[in-house]
């Protein structure tokens, strides 16, 4: 009962990668940067075992960004044609890489990565890709010419991927969509055909983390606009609850998100974000038991995981570490309270 998982990324360290970034520059090179990238990821893998991490990850360290780690493999985009583009419903200006050509995934991406984990670790594995429509918003269009229509395209070759992780042992799949509260309707109509496509054919755990984003100034100073209550999911939640994705994660650690809303998700697994990512302080295992008991009111604990508000990777590494055994160890009281433990 209530196992515990992570988002998604975690702290790389600093002989790796510039530490503390979200789009740090990796600090090795060649066949020195992949043995770095899988001694790190094995550190992290035996972490989470120790800190009672039941589905762990990759930590993300295959990767220098959520996004472009996936999009850098595909065919069809220009990097060279670079586009000013409004991002997050125009939330702030981006420079991106524009699509010229259809998309094409000419070889695995991080199947190599998923394998290496597997070897590697006897827990339930997680794999995080980005979302169609997180995609979208992170690239500029000068072929398809209709936002659904190329995070359609998108949507084809994630799941491609993602049927290429699940044979290479991968347990949960996980994309990541932050764009969904920045488009709400959208996201209640094609954000959820693409995220169905996504998972076409699927037999493994699947899931969709959305959030408010961390990390960026323009959307830290967006999220003071937004009042005590952030009501935003409400308007994609019911569509969500009927789309085919089996588990939703959430940021409930210290959120202005109320998690009256979790009962608009009655078909779904939560799972319910106890450790804070923008803060620096460590949470206390009584603090993240606190976090889940509330949002006890709201879903079973059988449809309940314990998980982290969102990716660890802009974090100082020993903050990081003492986030993910606070998750173990919160997670482990509040199951010893209910006679599960
Ligand atoms: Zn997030």
């Amino acid at each position: 009962m209530i196992p515990t998982t992570v988002a998604g990324s975690l702290p790389k360290p600093d002989w790796l990668a510039e530490p503390e970034k979200l789009w740090a520059p990796w600090r090795l090179e060649g066949d020195e940067l992949l043995e770095g990238q899988k001694k790190s990821a094995l550190a992290w893998l035996r972490f989470q075992e120790e800190a009672g991490i039941d589905i762990v990850s990759d930590g993300e360290q295959f990767r220098k960004h959520f996004v472009h780690g996936f999009l850098e493999h595909i065919e069809g985009i220009d990097w060279q044609r670079i586009t000013t583009m409004g991002i997050r419903n125009d939330r702030y200006d981006a420079q991106v890489p524009t699509v010229t050509q259809a998309v094409r995934r000419p070889l695995p991406v991080h199947v190599e990565s998923a394998k290496f984990c597997r070897a590697n670790t006897a827990n339930r594995l997680k794999f995080t890709l980005p979302g169609p429509m997180t995609i979208c918003d992170t690239i500029a269009d000068a072929y398809y010419g209709d936002r659904p229509k190329m995070a359609m395209a998108f949507a084809e070759l994630l799941n491609d991927e993602a049927r290429e992780l699940e044979a290479a042992g991968v347990d949960v799949i996980q994309f990541d969509e932050p764009a969904f509260n920045a488009f709400t309707k959208e996201a209640a109509t094609w954000g959820v055909d693409c995220l169905n496509r996504a998972i076409d054919g699927l037999s493994c755990t699947t899931a969709v983390h959305i959030c408010y984003g961390y990390g960026i100034q323009e959307n830290i100073d967006w999220k003071k606009t937004l009042g005590n209550e952030w009501r935003q999911y409400e308007e994609f939640f019911p569509a969500l609850n009927e789309c085919n994705i089996q588990q939703v994660s959430l940021e409930c650690a210290h959120s202005h998100v109320p998690l009256s809303l979790i009962s608009l998700l009655p078909n779904k697994v939560v799972l319910v974000g106890a450790i804070d990512v923008a803060s620096l302080e460590v949470e206390t295992p009584e603090e993240v038991a606190a976090t889940l008991r509330a949002a006890l009111d709201f879903v079973d604990a059988e449809r309940m995981v314990a998980c982290t508000n969102c990716g660890l990777a802009p974090l100082p590494v020993a903050v990081a570490e003492g986030k993910l055994k606070a998750l173990g160890a919160g997670a482990e009281l509040l199951r010893q309270e209910l006679g599960a433990g």
